[in-house]
């Protein structure tokens, strides 16, 4: 069971992300939390969040990442029965690559498939929120977390056109809402899925 969160930056990914973890460890389960960038390959974390590679190099980055990740990290801890909880995976690319970018869907995607030899989560947890409050929730940053509000509101758009390609697989969240409401709907959401 593969589960990734997804947002802007301050929408509160992380903390979802940990709150949920505890309370399936609660509960027994096997869980390893783990995030990108840096998952696969933890040196190029810092390289990425400089911000200074050409769009396509910055997206095969990620991608050599992910490809790490997955057969390193993700895919063992499936195979050993582990719930996975990842914060950010392919669909922050889709979004911050793609849609905020530019680059082209199609080969993002033939990219990926190789990357991540297919692997899709069960679930994505979408925590939707206005550009304006994401900027405002992470004050003045540079690099790549740095970039203007024109494109984190193309980051955000792509995100809701991700989730309405897919809505069976996307749980769709307000962000604003606080931060145990949100927890809540993601538990019911998981009860639903996996009735155990
Ligand atoms: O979520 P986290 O804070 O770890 O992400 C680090 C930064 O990398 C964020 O500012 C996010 O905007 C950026 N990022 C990106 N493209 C991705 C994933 C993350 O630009 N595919
Ligand atoms: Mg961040």
């Amino acid at each position: 069971r593969f589960l990734t969160f997804e947002g802007l930056d301050g929408s509160g990914k992380t903390t979802q992300a940990e709150l949920l973890a505890r309370w399936l460890r609660e509960r027994g389960l096997r869980v390893l939390l783990t995030r990108e960038p840096g998952g696969g390959i933890p040196e190029v974390r810092g390289l990425l969040l400089k911000g200074v590679l050409s769009p396509e190099a910055e997206y095969l980055l990620f991608s050599a990442d992910r490809a790490e990740h997955v057969r390193r990290v993700i895919r063992p801890a499936l195979e050993e029965g582990a719930f996975v909880l990842s914060d950010r995976y392919l669909d922050s690319s889709l979004a911050y690559q793609g849609f905020g970018l530019g680059l082209p869907l199609p080969w993002l995607l033939q990219v990926a498939e190789g990357a991540t030899g297919g692997l899709r989560p069960h679930l994505t947890v979408l925590l939707d929120l206005p550009p304006e409050e994401a900027l405002r929730r992470k004050g003045v940053r540079d690099g790549i977390e740095g970039r203007d509000l024109s494109f984190f509101a193309r980051v955000r758009e792509g995100y809701l056109e991700l989730a309405r390609r897919e809505p069976e697989r996307f749980l769709v969240l307000d962000a604003r809402k606080d931060k145990e409401e949100v927890q809540a709907a993601i538990r019911s959401a998981i009860m639903a899925l996996w009735p155990e």
